[in-house]
């Protein structure tokens, strides 16, 4: 049987410059597709319009242009894909999966309150489920995914080629999660399955940071009938605080002014992904480490792809 084809993205929001922990995402993801013989595509995920700097996508691009990590497709941008997005919420909502919510912070934690079981997730407080049943006169601010219909827990097992098996009771532990923001944008979660899907993206490589969106990705898969990729996530680079970098924490753009310093980054990049130091120009420093990616991230058979399992 033959193999399916490989599809691997890169997928940054141009909240900045590539720094070095989104250089390692950027590296993991393009030699994951070049190892495997297949296709690498960027794509631009601006569609959090207040976090977006003008200008960083271009700077993105050719930063990852310069470390000779070129796309083999045209980037797609998120911020260009709404009726996409407005199609799944549809789809959804067609299903019974997809409800308006007409509750502020404010309403969120005082029914919270009452209900004696106030619970925060990444400082996020975990929705009760209140406009479950109707918006009771309020207008719809938000849209949210029904995590467990019917009442029963929505518990999602995955295998992360890195991490191994992962479980979340995404019902309980994350709630009915947010698909269109209160001020009209469209939440990461349901814009990254739908683009994954139309883009064909059979394997996403990213910062395990993004590890616990998975199970949260894979419900919604589920639901508007689309193949789950498979998943490797990234180990992180750390801030001095021990805090994953970030531009908040002082990551520094990606030096890119000399061929020095572009070697220096991908190696910096190279160590945290376990690769030997490679010499000569980006180019041939990509090539070196082709085969020891392909040694140390041999892919399972194709009928693993596509499975997961509702426990
Ligand atoms: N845009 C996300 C980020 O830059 C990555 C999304 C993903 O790879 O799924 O953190």
């Amino acid at each position: 049987m033959s193999q399916p084809p490989y599809i691997g993205r890169f997928a940054p929001s141009p909240t900045g410059p590539l720094h070095a922990g989104s250089l390692v995402a950027a590296l993991a993801s393009w030699l994951d597709a070049r190892a495997h013989g297949g296709q690498w595509q960027v794509r631009i995920e601006d569609i959090d319009t207040p976090r977006c700097v003008p200008g960083a996508s271009d700077t993105i691009l050719q930063q990852l242009a310069t470390c000779g990590l070129l796309p083999d497709a045209a980037p797609v941008y998120q911020s260009q894909r709404g009726t996409l997005y407005q199609q799944a919420l549809e789809q959804l909502t067609r299903q019974g999966l997809a409800y308006p919510c007409g509750c502020t912070r404010q309403d969120i934690a005082a029914a919270l309150a009452i209900s004696g079981h106030s619970r925060e997730r990444h400082a996020e407080l975990i929705y009760p489920g209140t406009c479950r049943s109707g918006l009771n006169g309020k207008p719809a601010r938000a849209w949210r995914f029904l995590a467990s219909p019917e009442g029963q827990s929505a518990n999602v097992t995955w295998t992360d080629r890195r991490l191994g098996t992962q479980t979340q009771t995404v019902s309980d532990q994350v709630g009915d999660f947010v698909l269109r923001r209160a001020d009209g944008l469209w939440a990461y979660q349901l814009a990254v399955v739908v683009d994954d899907a139309a883009q064909g993206i059979t394997d996403v490589v990213r910062g395990e940071d993004l590890a616990d969106n998975t199970a949260r990705q894979i419900l919604l898969q589920r639901a508007l009938g689309l193949p789950t990729p498979r998943y490797l996530h990234t180990p992180l680079v750390l801030a001095t605080n021990g805090e994953k970098l970030s531009k908040q924490n002082g990551a520094q753009a990606l030096l890119t002014s000399n061929s020095q310093a572009v070697l220096a980054a991908l190696n910096a990049a190279a160590a945290c992904l376990n690769l030997p130091a490679a010499s000569g120009t980006p180019s041939e420093a990509l090539a070196q480490w082709t085969q020891p990616w392909a040694a140390q991230w041999a892919l399972k058979s194709s009928g693993e792809r596509f499975h997961h399992s509702t426990a």
